[in-house]
């Protein structure tokens, strides 16, 4: 059996290059492969010129401006996916949230999904630099809202902490082993942008505590989807056959 990948961006996604949902349709029909579209939620909602609003100065603010248009694009995302949805493609998306907890979502849209991908994206302490401490703190409050929602995986946990210089110790490993474990999600081993150490230190972890991890490839580019020779690589690092490391969602029903 092959492995499955919980994470797949499409032209909806603005730091996409040349994937489209037409071309995963493509390699639906004529492949067995089980992958999840997952645009980010973000780009989804914010207006079309300031995709990237949600990273920026003001977050909130753009966010409130577009409460109406926001939903509508969301609504449209899921209507197209399922469209032409086939084979072993599912909808899912890459849900972002606020620190207090706010989803950049319809609440009432989220059981429409497939797969509920959540992620902590940007969060104060982090875009402010702050104390290692305050950082971590904000992480698990993130996590925590997201385990609430009852999401099927949590995408690349450690690299926006990574991405600005922070160390994961295996306390916040532990911690973050433990509550996917208590809220039963996967943990996603990401091969778009790699942080090998934090990944092996977790894997280690989950795979000795029974707790799930997820295969993504976050594919941005063609050249991306389907290349599970990281995941393999730390499955063979833990000592395990990837397809045994590895949760696969299930496939519904569609055509
Ligand atoms: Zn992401
Ligand atoms: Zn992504």
């Amino acid at each position: 059996m092959s492995l499955c990948d919980v994470h797949c961006h499409t032209e909806r996604s603005a730091c996409a290059e040349d994937v489209t949902l037409d071309w995963y349709v493509d390699i639906a029909r004529s492949t067995d492969a089980v992958f999840a579209i997952t645009d980010h939620s973000a780009q989804l909602f914010y207006p079309p010129d300031n995709r990237w609003a949600f990273w920026g100065d003001n977050p909130r603010e753009v966010f409130d401006s577009c409460r109406d248009e926001g939903p509508a694009r969301i609504a449209s995302y899921i209507e197209d996916v399922r469209a032409v949805q086939t084979g072993g493609m599912l909808l899912g998306i890459e849900l972002d949230i606020f620190i207090d907890g706010t989803i950049v979502c319809d609440e009432d849209r989220l059981g429409d999904f497939d797969l509920l991908l959540g992620v902590a994206h940007t969060f104060p302490a982090l875009r402010a630099e702050a104390n290692v401490e305050e950082v971590y703190d904000q992480f698990q409050t993130m996590v925590g809202h997201l385990a609430k929602l009852n999401i099927d995986a949590l995408a690349h946990p450690f690299r926006p902490m990574r991405g600005k210089g922070y160390e994961i110790t295996d306390d916040l490993i532990k911690w973050l082993v433990d509550i996917a474990g208590e809220y039963d999600f996967a943990l996603e081993i990401n091969s778009h942008s790699i942080c090998r150490d934090e990944d092996i230190r977790m894997a280690k972890l989950a795979w000795e505590t029974g707790v799930e991890l997820a295969v993504g490839t976050d594919s941005h580019r063609k050249a991306e989807f389907g290349d599970f020779s990281y995941h393999r690589e730390i499955a063979h690092v833990v000592g395990v056959r990837a397809e045994d490391l590895y949760w696969c969602p299930t496939v519904p029903e569609t055509v």
